[in-house]
């Protein structure tokens, strides 16, 4: 099996319910469009239901299966990023394990990367069973981040997409700990191509992002992409002292003319609104400082504990 013409790659956390039927789904696919050199990676982000026993089994039955298994949870992106280091396979096929985003799509985006292109990525058109708030705030997570970075990052697009090995050697080789791996993808360059569709539902369990983690995952991304939160720190410092040395001209004058008055409730309210400001303010700087001071102690990404394939002679 060196010769491995396609990986699909899968990070799963607490997918227990869902794992048969995605392996179903992935194994017919392959089987109707004669890929036969291929490999399902399932990676477990250090679940805590039974998914790992149950991707040990598929290994066993299944000689296409590798089971890969983190040494705890360490997140979406870096599970997935463990799977892409570790996968083989000429072309790169990354898949959510709920099935949201159909493996069916593969013999459409094989023809187009047949056709030349590097990345073929999933373009969201709809959302089925998603509630109203995530697809408003995944709406404008999308267009604010665009307005924030230098690079496009195509909006509405998830980590689904067909990948050329030549394109995920550049993305492996790239060390950054904070990974926001669509646009990091976009970065790459190469021919990239949209292939839209429908979002389906999930097929089972819950989504694994909740408010917190959306909010984390926002910030990574725009600040792995953008110094602009910086600028504009610069810019509202830059206003906020020209307002207040108007306002030191306004006390001046007054002082002068000897109309000083007991304003508490103004004194109040400009040391609030400074204050306020300038926490604000050190706190972008801070996300900043703590990305460096991450990266800087240069430990892996990710920890991988058990890899499990078959040896081939079963089937
Ligand atoms: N996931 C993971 N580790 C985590 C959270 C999520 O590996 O800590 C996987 C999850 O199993 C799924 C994919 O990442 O395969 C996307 O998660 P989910 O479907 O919950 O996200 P949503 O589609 O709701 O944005
Ligand atoms: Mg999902």
């Amino acid at each position: 099996m060196d010769d491995i013409k396609l990986s699909v790659v899968v990070p799963c956390y607490n997918e227990v319910d869902g794992l048969l039927e995605l392996h179903r789904r992935v194994s017919a696919v392959c089987q109707a469009n004669n890929v036969e050199q291929y490999e399902l990676v399932l990676v477990n982000d250090g679940s805590k239901d039974g998914t790992w026993g149950l991707m040990q089994e598929l290994s066993l039955k299944d000689m296409h299966v590798v089971a890969v298994n983190l040494s705890r949870n360490h997140g979406h992106q870096l599970a997935l990023s463990a799977g892409l280091s570790i996968c083989r396979g000429e072309r790169i096929f990354i898949l959510d394990a709920d099935l949201q985003d159909p493996p069916e799509l593969l013999p459409k985006m094989m023809a187009r990367m047949d056709a030349g292109a590097d990345v073929v990525y999933g373009q969201r058109i709809r959302r089925e069973g998603e509630t109203v708030f995530k697809k408003a705030t995944a709406y404008l997570f999308y267009r604010l981040l665009n307005r924030m970075v230098d690079i496009e990052i195509p909006r509405d697009t998830g980590d689904f997409r067909l990948m050329s090995r030549r394109a995920l050697d550049v993305l492996n080789s790239m060390p950054e700990e904070h990974r926001f791996i669509r646009g990091m993808v976009s970065w790459v360059g190469f021919h990239q191509e949209p292939l839209p569709y429908d979002r389906a539902p999930r097929f089972a369990g819950e989504t694994k992002y909740p408010l917190s983690k959306m909010i984390r995952f926002a910030v990574d991304a725009i600040t792995s992409f953008s110094i602009k939160p910086l600028r504009i720190s610069t810019y509202i410092g830059l206003l906020v002292s020209v307002g207040s040395l108007l306002m030191m001209l306004f006390v001046v004058v007054g002082y002068f003319r000897g109309n000083t008055v007991t304003g508490w409730a103004s004194m109040m309210s400009v040391v609030l609104f400074l204050g306020g400001v300038q926490l604000f303010m050190i706190g972008v700087v801070g996300e900043y400082i703590g990305r460096m001071f991450m990266q800087a102690k240069g430990r892996p990404l990710f920890i991988i504990k058990d890899i499990q394939r078959s040896n081939g002679n079963d089937v």
